[in-house]
């Protein structure tokens, strides 16, 4: 039976993928997390990587978080990052998978550019400075996947998802993304009846996929993409919200919306960053995404039945 290894298998995305791996019997899924083999130590992932020999790798593993975790730990962002993309493909390389799809984002696009983005647009311009340094250890994730492609004709692609968001997320107040972080300080703002304060304008827009929905986009990519160019999984464009949507939403399930403040000391990021998913459609067809609304509720009721065990 074909194995694919799930890097990052313990995450936001790597549990969406378990959640519906049932629905895909034919293979053997191995879902792997830091603990199960550190993947900044060169010799323990390669060892890791000899023993199961993966048929396939879904590579999410990476050090990541929200705007705020960006800017206070660039270095980490950087360095961390690098080096697990390095021996992931190397490793990859050595014991001969079949595929290997690698984790981009739509956050390390350049920060000035035309939209909506497309996947031509990854190296024509620096990215957004607040998350330089993660955006350009994705880019090189992006580098070396195509040398390994070219030079060894190993078929390494990247996909290239929007903001992401569901059950399994990270929900720490400070480093995660928008939604997780909301999530957890509206619920605790209630509790001890204090504003809930969302950092920024609110003005922002992003384009937010909700985790199952990736999952699904990403096994089928596995399955049926065979063009080697990157491929961005989003939304479509006209369903991109902005930051105040995305708290009302939050504090309207919470029924806290009278207690929402905007705190425009905090830096916004990059004011949009919207792309365009017509490649993806015009090959997956446009099937129906799940609804912000329905997925963040989805996210607060699980973040709630689950709060004494989840990531926060
Ligand atoms: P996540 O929830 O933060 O999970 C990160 C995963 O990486 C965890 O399973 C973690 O394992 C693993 N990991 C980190 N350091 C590791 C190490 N040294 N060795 C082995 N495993 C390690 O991330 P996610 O949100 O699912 O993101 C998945 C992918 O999507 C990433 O490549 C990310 O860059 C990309 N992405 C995310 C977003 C988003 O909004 N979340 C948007 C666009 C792209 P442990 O927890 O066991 O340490
Ligand atoms: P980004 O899409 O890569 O910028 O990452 P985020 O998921 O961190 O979203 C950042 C946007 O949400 C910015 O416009 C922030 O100002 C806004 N935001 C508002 N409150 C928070 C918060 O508590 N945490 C985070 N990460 N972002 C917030």
């Amino acid at each position: 039976m074909d194995i694919i290894l799930v890097t990052g298998g313990t995450g936001l995305v790597g549990k969406a993928i378990e959640t519906i791996s049932n629905q895909y019997s034919k293979y053997t899924f191995i879902f792997i997390g830091s603990k199960d083999c550190d993947l900044m130590d060169y010799d323990k992932t390669l060892e890791y990587f000899k023993l199961h020999r993966p048929t396939y790798i879904i590579h999410l593993a990476a050090y990541v978080g929200g705007l705020y975790k960006n800017m206070n730990n660039k270095v980490d962002m950087y360095e961390k990052n690098i080096i697990i993309n390095y021996n992931v493909l190397k490793c990859a390389h050595i014991v001969n998978v079949k595929k290997c799809i690698s984790c981009l984002s739509t956050c390390i696009f350049p920060n000035k550019t035309a939209y909506p983005i497309n996947e031509n647009m990854l190296h024509s311009g620096p990215p957004h400075p607040s998350n330089d340094a993660y955006a350009y250890s994705k880019r090189m994730l992006e580098v070396q996947s195509r040398a390994y492609r070219e030079q060894y004709n190993d078929n390494f692609i990247c996909v290239i998802p929007t903001n992401i968001y569901g059950p399994y997320d990270n929900y720490h107040m400070e480093d995660a993304h928008v939604i997780p972080a909301l999530i957890h300080k509206c619920y605790i703002s209630k509790k001890q009846n204090i504003p809930f304060i969302v950092k920024g304008s609110g003005t922002p827009l992003r384009q937010f996929i909700y985790s199952t929905d990736l999952a699904k986009l990403i096994l089928w990519t596995l399955e049926n993409y065979t063009n080697e160019e990157n491929l961005i999984l989003s939304v479509n464009p006209e369903d991109e919200v902005s930051i105040k949507d995305v708290a009302t939403i939050i504090a309207n399930k919470f029924n806290y919306v009278d207690h929402l403040v905007f705190d425009n000391s905090y830096s916004d990021g990059q004011y949009k960053k919207t792309a365009d998913n017509s490649k993806l459609i015009n090959l997956y067809g446009n099937h129906p995404f799940i609804k912000i609304k329905e997925g963040i509720n989805n996210s607060i009721e699980w973040f709630i039945d689950n709060y004494d065990t989840c990531r926060k």
